[in-house]
């Protein structure tokens, strides 16, 4: 790995300056930087040539290179299609290359195989969380089932350096939404999981943080079951969680935060309204955590403000969390949308909002507030 994943932050900020000086009148906001080259993406960006580098099987005419599986699923690679499979098979094949080319490769297993179909069932689908970034947040099973996949499905933000884990051997497949060309709607995913599954690969469906949340990984798991394939889900540590601890928020606290609530800041119709009423989610008792959040938030914070949440309640806005990428800025909600359009901060991005958050040691606010806030 190129860049170290222990961060060493820059103190030019001054949250800890702040602190000793107790001043209860700074400006509640600095930017958290990581030591680190910030041009570079921690994540597969639109048309990155690494994400090129990986898929080049795809696009690779050598159809005998796609898909060399390793021995013990050879067999199993040529127990499929069945003759109805290969119409629906092949209708998709029209739409996406990767399969025709796939499907090819399988076609000629076959007949390799002397037209003997072994009764082996469909290969395995492991949904795998991967944490927001930092590798070193992957779950020890997760790293076993990356090591062993044959084929790996990836969006955006499966970061390059959990992508560096995989075998040499494995084919990796981008399917991020965002990737400019070759993106794949959500039937696609499906269509190319269920596919590969039953063409009896090891599937690995990574996706960034926690599958289950936020990710659609529900979708996918529900459609393979009804189509008879197995799914197994190893989760993994969600956006909120890893980067609370990076900054030492603690998502509930004893007498400051009674509970948690993780929000999509997503609109139903590509607008600036989130989904969710924030007439609800106005709680000043209770930490709200927004995923996708950035170009709704302020009609978030104005909703929540309008419903009673304190205006200075403290808020933070992670971008690139716990990866050497980092950028943290912090503030009161009634300034969080400004002072994010003022760093620039891009998606991925978190938003904290909540009285935990003044309990981070990089809160720029005076200590004497934060230890009031615990005591209340
Ligand atoms: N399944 C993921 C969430 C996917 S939704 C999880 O459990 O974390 C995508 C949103 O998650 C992003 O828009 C952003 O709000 C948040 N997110 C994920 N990784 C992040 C990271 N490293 N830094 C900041 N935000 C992140």
């Amino acid at each position: 790995m190129a860049l170290p994943y222990t961060h060493y932050y820059k103190l030019s900020f001054s949250a800890l300056n702040l602190k000793k000086s107790g001043s209860l009148h700074s400006h509640p906001i600095c930017c958290v930087q990581c030591n680190s080259d910030v041009s570079s993406s921690p994540f597969t960006e639109k048309h990155s040539l690494k994400r090129y580098q990986r898929d080049h099987w795809v696009y690779n005419s050598n159809n005998q290179e796609l898909l060399s599986l390793n021995s013990d699923d050879r067999a199993a690679s040529c127990s499929v299609p069945s003759d109805s499979d290969s119409i629906r098979l092949n209708d998709i094949a029209l739409q996406l290359p990767e399969l025709r080319k796939l499907l090819e490769v399988l076609k000629h297993k076959r007949e390799n195989c002397g037209g003997h179909v072994p009764k082996n069932g469909p290969g395995n689908v492991f949904l795998v969380g991967t944490g927001p970034g930092d590798p070193d947040l992957l779950t020890l099973k997760a790293v076993k089932v990356i090591k062993k996949a044959d084929l790996l499905l990836y969006d955006r933000l499966v970061s390059n350096a959990v992508l560096d884990l995989v075998g040499p051997d494995a084919r990796l497949l981008y399917v991020g939404k965002t990737a400019g060309y070759h993106s794949r709607t959500q039937e696609e995913i499906h269509e190319l999981l269920l596919s590969f599954a039953e063409a009896g690969a090891n599937v690995v469906r990574l996706k960034g943080g926690d599958p289950l949340v936020f990710g659609r990984g529900g979708e996918e798991m529900d459609f393979l079951q009804q189509q008879g394939i197995q799914v197994k889900v190893i989760p993994g540590i969600t956006a909120a969680s890893g980067i609370s601890a990076e900054l030492g928020i603690p998502l509930t606290h004893r007498g400051v935060a009674t509970s948690v609530r993780f929000l999509t800041g997503h609109s139903r119709k590509g607008g600036t309204d989130p989904l969710f009423v924030a007439e609800n989610a106005a709680d000043p008792d209770s930490t709200l955590v927004v995923y996708m959040g950035l170009s709704t938030l302020p009609s978030l914070a104005q909703k929540l403000i309008h419903h009673g949440l304190p205006q200075d309640t403290p808020a933070a806005a992670v971008e690139r969390g716990t990866t050497p990428q980092q950028r943290t800025v912090f503030a009161e909600l009634e300034d969080l949308a400004d002072k994010i359009k003022t760093a620039e901060l891009v998606s991925p991005t978190l938003i904290i909002i909540g009285k935990v958050v003044a309990l981070s040691p990089f809160w720029p606010q005076s200590s004497i507030e934060a230890s009031c806030l615990v005591e209340a």
